[in-house]
C-alpha cells in the first residue's frame, strides 16, 4: 500500500514540477522526501548520489554535460558565414513567446495599438487619394504599358519615392505603419503605382545606404533619393541564383584603373542580373556581386565575399532598359549585365570596410521591407476584393436572387472577409513591431508567406465569384489582373515553398528558441571552461523546458480550461487564449522532439519542417487577430470575422500536427507524442456555416463593419468601373423594396412583361409602384447593367487602329 502512495506521490511531483517549470531543487527536495519515506537506505544513498550529480554543475559537467557536449560538436554541421548571417540576422519578438510554449498575452496586449501619426493620416488624405484618382489601371497596364509620365512625377514630386528616408535627408520619415498604410491604399488602386512606390522604400539603395553608407554617400545620395532625382533598384538576382541568392557568380576583382582621369583603386565589375523592379528606369543601380583581391591590393583575404555598391546606370558598360513581363503586370522590371566594368572603391555601400560584407548588410535589412511590402500590397488587394466582390454579389442577381445570398457563393465571400480580417491585424501588428524598432527575421518571414496566400485564396474565390465578368480583361473587370498578378507576390522576396519549407522553422528553432542558439554557440564559438558552463546551463534548462512542455501539452490537452489566460481579455475570447497556450505549448515541444529525434536531417525534411512552420505561423496570425480584436474596442459586429478566421488558424494547426504524426519517421514515438498532444483526439473543427453566412453578410452590407474591414482603401467615386459598381450597389440596397413589390405583381399576375418590356413602367402604369420609385428603379437597373458589363474588343484587338495611329505620328506624315 505504502509503495503504491509513493508511487502516486512521484508521480504527483513530477507533474507538478514540470507543469510550473519548478527548479532543479525544488525537484529534488521533493522526491528527497518520497525518498527517504521509503526507509530504505540503499535508495537514500543511490538518491543522494544522483541529486548531486544533478545539482552541483561541476560533477554534472563531468558526469553528463562535457559529453554531450563533445558529442553535439560531432554532429552539429558547421554552418556557413552566409547562412550564419542569415540566422543571426534581425530580431526576435512574440516569436520567442510562441517558442517559449508559454506566451504571455498581457504583454502582448499591452503592446499600445500602432496608430498612424497626423502628418501621415494627411498625407494619405492628400496625396495618396490623388494618386490613386489618377491611376486607371486599365489605360497604365493595357495603354501606356507604364505609369504614365504625369504619374511618375506626382511620385517623384511628392515624396513616395523617400518614405524611409528621414526628414533630415528630405525624405518623409514615416513610421512602419505610415508607409504600409500608403502601399496598402495604392494597392488598391493600381498595382503598377503601388510596386513602383514599394520597391525604393524596402531593401535597395536607401534602407543600406541609412544603416550601412558612408556620411558621404548619405549626403549624396538619400537627399536625391527622396526627391525622386534618382530612382533606385537593387539587383541580387542571376540566373544561376534564385532563391539560392548567396551563390551568385556575378564577380569583381579589385584592381587599378583610371577614373577620372586619375589612376585610382577600383574593380571590375562583371555581372548579369534578371527580374529587377524598376531596372529598365533606374539611375541608380544597387548591385551585389562577389568580390576578390587576388593581388592583395586591400591587404587581406582574396575572397572577400559579397558586396554591395551602387552604380550610376549611365555609367559606360552598364547594360540596362529592357523589359520582362511578369505575367502582364506593367511596373518596371527586367535584366541588366555589365562586363568588365571599371568602378571606384568608394562606390561600395559604406565604403571600403564593408568590402565583403554584402550578405550581412542584405540579410540585416531584409526584415524591415519584407514586413511591410508583399504583406501589406497583400492586405491592400484583399480589401479591394472583398468591397468589390460583395459589392459584386449584391448588384449581380441569377435565379432571381443576388448571387451573394446562394450558399455556395455565400461560402466564398464569407472566406475573403474573414482572411481579410486576419490579414490586416497581422499587417498591424508586423508593422507595429518594425516601428517598437525590431527587424522581425522569422514573423516578416511569416507574414510575407501567409498574406501572399491568402491574397492568392481571396482572388481564386474572388474569381470564381465574379464568373466571365472576372475573365474578359478590360477597362470593366477590376479582379482579373489582380488574378494574373498573384504569383508575382508569392515568388519574389523569398519565394513561397523556400520561405514555408525552410525560413519559418528552420530559423524560428534556432533565434527564437530558448536555448538552441546558446548550445549551439557554445559548442561552435566558445572553447574551455567558458564553452562547458555555458553549454550545461543551456542544455539542462533546456530539458527542463522539453519536460515542462511536454507535461503542459497532455494536461492542457486533457483539460483545456485549465490554460491560463490574459487578465482583462474579452469573456467572447477566453476560449482561444487557451486553445492558444494548449498549442504553443505543443508545438514546443514536438519541435525539440524532433529536433531531437531528427538531429541535422530535420533541414531536408522539408514537409515536416513546412508543416512546424505552419503551426507556429497560425499562433502568430492568431495571436495578432485577438489583438486587434481588444485594440479595437471588442466590437461585437467584428465577431463573426473574428470567430471564422481563428478557428480555420486552430484547425489548420492542428491538420498540420496530424500530418506531422502522420508522418514522424519514428513510429512508436508518433504514437505516443499523439497521446500527449490529442489525448482526448483531434479537438478542433472547420469553422461553422453559420459564421461562414455572418462573414458574408459584412461583405454584402454597408455599414460600419463593411468600412472598418476594408478601412484605409482607396473608395472610387468617380465615373470608372469601381466607381460605378460602388453606385450601383447603393442602389441595388436601396432599391430592395421596389424590386420586391415588382417581382411580387410578376408573380401574382398583376404584370404580365412581354419579352423585353419595362417590367418597372408597367408596374408604375399599374400603380403597384410610384413615379419616384420608378425613377430611383430605372437609375438602378443602368448601374446594375453598366456593372454586369464586360468588355470587347475589334477583331483584331484594335491593332490596325493603333499602326494607324503610329503612323500618323512619324515626322512625314506630321509633314504631309
Ligand atoms: C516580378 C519579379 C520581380 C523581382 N524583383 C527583384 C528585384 O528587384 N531584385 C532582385 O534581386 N530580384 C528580384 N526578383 C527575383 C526573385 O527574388 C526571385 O525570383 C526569387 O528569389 C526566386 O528565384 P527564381 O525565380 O530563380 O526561382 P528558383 O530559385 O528557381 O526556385 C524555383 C522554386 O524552387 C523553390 N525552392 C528553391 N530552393 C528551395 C529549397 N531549398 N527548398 C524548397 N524549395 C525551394 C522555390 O521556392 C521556387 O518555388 C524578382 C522576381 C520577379 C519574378
Amino acid at each position: 500500500m505504502l509503495a503504491l502512495e509513493l508511487i502516486v506521490a512521484a508521480i504527483v511531483v513530477f507533474f507538478v514540477c514540470a507543469f510550473f517549470k519548478l527548479r532543479v531543487a525544488w525537484w529534488t527536495l521533493a522526491y528527497g522526501v518520497i525518498v527517504v519515506a521509503t526507509q530504505s537506505i540503499p535508495l537514500i544513498v543511490a538518491f543522494a548520489i544522483v541529486a548531486a550529480m544533478v545539482n552541483i554543475p561541476i560533477l554534472r559537467r563531468m558526469v553528463a554535460t562535457d559529453h554531450v557536449l563533445a558529442l553535439y560538436r560531432r554532429i552539429l554541421p558547421d554552418m556557413s558565414p552566409t547562412e550564419k548571417e542569415a540566422i543571426d540576422a534581425g530580431t526576435v519578438w512574440w516569436d520567442a513567446d510562441l517558442f517559449s510554449g508559454r506566451p504571455d498575452f498581457n504583454k502582448l496586449l499591452a503592446v499600445p495599438e500602432p496608430k498612424l501619426s497626423a502628418e501621415e493620416q494627411a498625407f494619405l488624405d492628400g496625396p495618396v487619394e490623388e494618386l490613386c484618382a489618377m491611376c486607371n489601371d486599365w489605360e497604365i497596364s493595357h495603354e501606356h504599358q507604364d505609369l504614365p509620365p504625369h504619374v511618375w512625377q506626382f511620385i517623384k514630386d511628392k515624396g513616395f519615392l523617400g518614405m524611409i528616408i528621414p526628414k533630415k535627408f528630405g525624405g518623409l520619415g514615416f513610421s512602419a505603419l505610415g508607409h504600409s498604410a500608403v502601399v496598402m491604399k495604392l494597392s488598391t488602386r493600381s498595382s503598377a503605382a503601388a510596386i513602383s512606390v514599394m520597391v525604393p522604400n524596402s531593401l535597395g539603395p536607401a534602407e543600406l545606404l541609412l544603416h550601412y553608407g558612408t556620411e558621404e554617400q548619405k549626403n549624396h545620395y538619400l537627399p536625391r533619393l527622396a526627391r525622386g532625382q534618382e530612382v533606385p533598384c537593387f539587383a541580387l538576382t542571376n540566373p544561376e541564383a534564385g532563391s539560392d541568392a548567396a551563390s551568385i557568380p556575378d564577380y569583381a576583382v579589385v584592381c587599378k584603373g583610371v577614373w577620372q582621369g586619375k589612376e585610382t583603386l577600383g574593380m571590375r565589375v562583371t555581372w548579369d542580373k534578371r527580374y529587377i523592379t524598376l531596372g529598365p528606369v533606374a539611375t541608380l543601380l544597387g548591385l551585389a556581386f562577389r568580390l576578390y583581391d587576388p593581388d592583395k591590393l586591400l591587404g587581406g583575404k582574396e575572397d572577400l565575399g559579397i558586396t554591395c555598391a551602387l552604380v550610376p546606370t549611365n555609367t559606360p558598360g552598364v547594360n540596362i532598359g529592357r523589359r520582362h513581363m511578369p505575367l502582364n503586370a506593367v511596373f518596371q522590371n527586367g535584366p541588366n549585365s555589365g562586363k568588365d566594368v571599371f568602378m571606384p572603391l568608394e562606390w561600395i555601400i559604406g565604403g571600403r570596410e564593408y568590402a565583403g560584407k554584402g550578405w550581412m548588410m542584405l540579410m540585416g535589412c531584409l526584415a524591415a521591407g519584407r514586413a511591410i511590402s508583399l504583406p501589406t500590397s497583400s492586405v491592400g488587394g484583399a480589401k479591394a476584393l472583398t468591397r468589390f466582390t460583395g459589392a459584386y454579389a449584391r448588384v449581380r442577381a441569377q435565379f432571381k436572387t443576388p448571387i451573394g445570398k446562394l450558399e455556395g457563393v455565400e461560402e466564398a465571400l464569407g472566406r475573403i472577409a474573414a482572411h481579410t480580417y486576419m490579414m490586416d491585424a497581422t499587417r498591424v501588428m508586423t508593422a507595429g513591431a518594425v516601428d517598437l524598432g525590431e527587424k522581425p527575421a522569422v514573423l516578416s518571414a511569416i507574414a510575407k508567406l501567409h498574406m501572399t496566400e491568402r491574397a492568392r485564396l481571396c482572388v481564386n474565390d474572388a474569381m470564381d465569384i465574379h464568373g466571365g465578368k472576372g475573365i474578359c480583361l478590360g477597362p470593366n473587370n477590376w479582379v482579373g489582373r489582380g488574378y494574373q498578378m498573384t504569383p508575382i507576390a508569392i515568388t519574389v522576396e523569398g519565394a513561397n515553398i523556400l520561405t514555408r519549407t525552410l525560413i519559418i522553422f528552420g530559423q524560428g528553432a534556432i533565434r527564437a528558441h530558448p536555448y538552441v542558439l546558446r548550445e549551439m554557440r557554445a559548442a561552435k564559438e566558445m572553447s574551455g571552461a567558458e564553452a562547458a558552463r555555458e553549454f550545461d546551463d543551456a542544455f539542462t534548462s533546456h530539458i527542463g523546458h522539453v519536460i515542462a512542455n511536454g507535461v503542459r501539452t497532455f494536461v492542457f490537452g486533457l483539460m483545456p480550461s485549465i490554460a491560463p489566460v490574459p487578465r482583462n481579455a474579452s469573456r467572447d475570447m477566453l476560449h482561444y487564449y487557451r486553445n492558444l497556450q494548449r498549442i504553443s505549448a505543443a508545438f514546443a515541444f514536438l519541435a525539440d522532439i524532433s529536433m531531437m529525434a531528427m538531429g541535422g536531417a530535420l533541414k531536408r525534411k522539408e514537409k515536416i519542417s513546412g508543416r512546424l512552420g505552419d503551426i507556429l505561423s497560425m499562433l502568430y496570425l492568431t495571436s495578432a487577430t485577438l489583438k486587434r480584436f481588444e485594440d479595437q474596442g471588442r466590437l461585437r459586429e467584428d465577431l463573426p470575422l473574428v470567430r471564422w478566421s481563428v478557428r480555420d488558424a486552430l484547425y489548420t494547426a492542428q491538420r498540420a500536427f496530424d500530418q506531422i504524426l502522420s508522418n514522424f519517421p519514428s513510429k512508436t514515438l508518433a504514437t505516443l507524442l499523439r497521446v500527449a498532444i490529442f489525448p482526448r483526439g483531434l479537438p478542433f473543427r472547420p469553422p461553422l456555416d453559420s459564421r461562414n453566412r455572418e462573414c458574408a453578410q459584412i461583405a454584402l452590407t454597408p455599414g460600419a463593419a463593411r468600412d472598418r474591414l476594408t478601412a484605409g482603401m482607396y473608395v472610387p467615386r468617380g465615373d470608372d468601373a469601381t466607381g460605378r459598381l460602388e453606385a450601383a450597389f447603393v442602389a441595388a440596397i436601396a432599391c430592395e423594396p421596389i424590386d420586391e413589390k415588382v417581382r411580387k405583381a410578376v408573380k401574382k399576375g398583376k404584370v404580365i412583361p412581354q419579352p423585353g418590356a419595362d417590367v418597372g413602367l408597367l408596374c408604375k402604369e399599374k400603380n403597384i409602384i410610384s413615379a419616384d420609385e420608378y425613377a430611383q428603379w430605372t437609375k438602378k437597373e443602368l448601374l446594375r447593367k453598366s456593372v454586369i458589363k464586360v468588355d470587347d474588343f475589334p477583331q483584331d484587338f484594335g491593332r490596325a487602329q493603333l499602326a494607324e495611329e503610329a503612323e500618323s505620328h512619324k515626322p512625314h506624315a506630321r509633314a504631309a
